[in-house]
């Protein structure tokens, strides 16, 4: 048998982007917690999105994960949707997303990510630890609370697995504690992306940097343009 593999596996991720609500031109919910000129040359058609193997098979993970979630919920018999279409403008703005779960006064995203993992104690007492984030990302936050937001739930929740160790931790929120930001990044990044100029100011969000002020977004960066660009995989060789 001759099967054209490659082509069957390009066949079905097409039919996939085809069928999400995705558009390169939109504001998304995600877009919040990214930095303006990356979602300005998106937006514009400087930069187009594209799914590698990596991102795409974690995507089907962090899918299958929402499955087992929807099993446990099931299993409870407690009342809930899933993946809810935002769609109404939030704070005057139309934003395009999907929230994961949302309940009678709560909205929950899921996020499959990798915790700190490393070896503790010396000898006999040595065993590998994971460790358990106290307090989940500002970007995974501001997503979910805007998700709550845009369907008037008053409370948003996070639960963050691990991929290695299979871990998990569940955060719940207010959504009035972000409201301020979330308005004023909506807001913000509507009236700086949608066309020319290009956003001067190159910097993302103070939440995705590292100790030394880097932010990992420059590391993965489709805008090669930019100055602040690290992503390698964009080098000419
Ligand atoms: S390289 Fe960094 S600063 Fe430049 S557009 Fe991309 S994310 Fe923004």
């Amino acid at each position: 048998m001759n099967i054209d593999l490659d082509a069957a596996l390009i066949a079905l991720q097409n039919k996939q982007k085809k069928e999400s609500p995705w558009d390169d031109a939109a504001l998304h919910v995600s877009d919040l917690a990214l930095c303006k000129r990356q979602v300005w040359a998106r937006r514009n058609g400087v930069t187009e999105s594209y799914i590698d193997l990596d991102n795409w098979v974690q995507m089907q993970l962090g899918l299958k994960y929402e499955e087992i979630v929807c099993a446990a919920l099931d299993a409870k018999g407690v009342k809930y949707e899933y993946q809810v279409p935002v769609k109404d403008p939030i704070f005057g703005h139309k934003l395009i997303g999907t929230a994961d779960f949302v309940f009678e006064d709560a909205v929950l995203d899921t996020k499959t990510t990798t915790f700190w993992s490393g070896y503790v104690g010396k000898g006999d007492e040595r065993r590998k630890q994971v460790k358990i984030p106290e307090e989940p990302k500002m970007g995974y936050r501001i997503q979910a609370a805007a998700y709550a937001i845009a369907l008037g739930k008053p409370r948003y929740g996070l639960q963050v697995v691990c991929r290695a160790s299979g871990k998990r931790v569940t955060f719940w929120y207010e959504t009035a504690g972000l409201a301020s930001v979330i308005g004023k990044a909506v807001v913000d990044m509507q009236t700086t992306t949608t066309s020319d100029p290009e956003p001067i100011e190159a910097k993302p969000p103070w939440y995705t940097e590292d100790a030394d002020g880097k932010s990992w977004q420059c590391g993965y960066c489709p805008y090669a343009a930019c100055e602040s660009n690290r992503n390698e995989s964009l080098q000419v060789l």
